[in-house]
């Protein structure tokens, strides 16, 4: 378990499967965890720090996101919350965009991101909590240097709900659920081989990989800078999608769309 902070809550991250990460949010006696795919990786934190769970949040139906809930549900009686789908039936609180959740004190609000899967869901909680940053637990829309495969919904609704995080706080932590960043930036620096930032990134985040430390939570300001799926309105990226398809007077969504195809297959 890689403790993130400590600001007088802990924000940790429990490694799943091949590249996810869990999350654990505690105030030192009760916890919360965000998409538990495998119980026993958060049973064993809980052991570890000897905390109670009080609530799961989930952020969209995957089973590598939910496959623990029922478990961590029926040993500790937290309450689940999720979106509004019959994909998570163990849900016990549906949320909505906007809505705002206090869990353990801290204030939540809930945006609705739909593409990877239509019921994805984020959440959001502002630098005035007692966990003194901006942080946002995003699941499999926005990761480090890129985003999720666009499953269920649109392109273009993908691009909207990215549009939704863009505007975050520059200083947010993003808490996304997947070890992607390296083999991401890679594809990046096809859509902007002259980014010099993008190129910077890359050098750090090679030596972090290389260490095997973790490149997740990243910053909001750098996947500003560098993640080509929030910059589809940056004439680099333009001209990249435009040459890919030998196309002009591309529109955002249009650019959208033609590099997350791309990087499909990439
Ligand atoms: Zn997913």
């Amino acid at each position: 378990m890689n403790t993130v902070s400590t600001l007088p809550f802990s924000i940790s991250r429990l490694p799943a499967f091949n590249d996810n990460y869990l999350w654990l949010i505690d105030d030192g006696r009760r916890a919360i965890t965000v998409d538990p795919g495998d119980a026993k990786v958060v049973k064993n934190a809980l052991i570890e720090r000897d905390l109670k769970l009080d609530y799961i949040l989930t952020t969209h139906h995957h089973g590598d996101h939910t496959g623990g809930v029922s478990e961590l549900q029926a040993e500790f009686g937290a309450e689940v919350i999720g979106p509004d789908s019959t994909n998570i039936p163990q849900v016990t609180q549906t949320v909505n965009d906007g809505q705002m959740i206090e869990l353990l004190g801290i204030a939540f609000t809930v945006i609705t991101v739909p593409g990877h899967t239509l019921d994805h869901i984020a959440y959001f909680a502002p630098a005035s909590n007692a966990l003194g940053q901006p942080l946002l637990f995003c699941g499999d829309t926005l990761f480090a240097g890129g985003c999720g495969r666009v499953f269920e919904g649109s392109f273009a609704q993908m691009r909207h709900s990215l549009d939704k995080l863009k505007v975050l706080p520059k200083d947010t932590r993003i808490h996304c659920a997947h070890e992607y960043t390296q083999a991401n930036l890679n594809f990046a620096k096809v859509v902007e081989p002259n980014n010099p930032v993008l190129t910077q990134r890359i050098k750090i985040v090679s030596e972090q990989r290389a260490n095997n430390i973790a490149t997740v939570p990243s910053l909001l300001a750098d996947e500003l800078a560098t993640n080509p799926f929030l910059r589809y309105d940056k004439t680099a990226v333009i001209a990249a999608a435009s040459q890919r398809l030998n196309k002009k007077n591309l529109v955002g969504d249009e650019v959208f769309a033609a590099i997350r195809e791309w990087k499909d297959n990439f």
